[in-house]
């Protein structure tokens, strides 16, 4: 099973990504906890990245997809992984398919978390995360439910950041999903309703073929279903 979790910055991806690890028991990529591991551990990597993460900027494709096809390359990720925070530009997006098409695998599902502009700038101005597990908490709470730690607000949810953050997904991250939509991979689901609403509609998702896996099992391998 491998998933793509689509979404702007602050729609939920870390949270449902949390619960597909569980239920599904393949690993989380999260290709922004793996940056944010290499500027906490002061490789060189982690030096260049930080003031691009710290600004709301982009990491260079180049970077990106060799930090991914490396992850994918582990073991691990062979049952199948789910992916958040990558592909964000077409150039990924691209090197995505053929990195896959090297290892013999395909998506199963693109799963895009809809939040509108307003809800994602509000979310994220002021949330929370826990330094141990990334767990995500409103403004003024303390410490993570999980495993105690204090909290704390990352570089990159800094006012300042926010809205450069947004922009830039709307303008290289958006012409992403129509990458996908072709495939007839993507399932849409609203991301504003409780956790375990969207948990629901996601699982949901994530266990029901693809219009192209039904159109592969008919049969018509080349049909392009969208
Ligand atoms: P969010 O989705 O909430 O913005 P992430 O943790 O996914 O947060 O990513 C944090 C930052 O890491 C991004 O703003 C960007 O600077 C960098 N980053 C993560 N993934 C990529 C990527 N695929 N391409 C370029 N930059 C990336």
């Amino acid at each position: 099973m491998n998933l793509l979790l689509y979404g702007a910055p602050g729609s939920g991806k870390g949270t449902q990504a949390n619960m597909l690890r569980g239920h599904f028991g393949i690993p989380h990529i999260a290709t922004g906890d793996m940056l944010r591991a290499e500027i906490q551990a002061g490789t060189e990597l982690g030096r260049q990245a930080q003031p691009i993460l710290a600004a709301g900027r982009y990491v260079s494709d180049e970077i990106m997809i060799g930090i991914v096809r490396h992850r994918l390359s582990e073991p691990d990720c062979q049952p199948g992984f789910i992916m958040d925070g990558f592909p964000r530009t077409v150039p990924q997006a691209e090197a995505l398919d053929d990195l896959m098409g090297d290892l013999g695998k395909r998506f199963d599902r693109v799963i895009y978390l809809m939040v509108p502009v307003e809800d994602l700038l509000h979310r994220l101005s002021g949330r929370l995360v826990c330094p141990v597990c990334q767990r995500t908490y409103p403004p003024a709470t303390e410490a993570c439910d999980a495993d105690g730690s204090t909290l704390v607000q990352r570089d990159d949810d800094k006012p300042e950041a926010v809205r450069p953050r947004i922009e830039i997904y709307l303008e290289k991250t958006v012409p992403v999903l129509d990458h996908y939509r072709g495939e007839g991979l993507v399932s849409e689901i609203d991301g504003r309703g409780t956790i375990d609403e969207i948990s629901r509609q996601v699982l949901a998702a994530a266990s029901s073929p693809s219009n192209g896996e039904v159109a592969r099992r008919a049969g018509g391998a080349e049909s392009k279903t969208a």
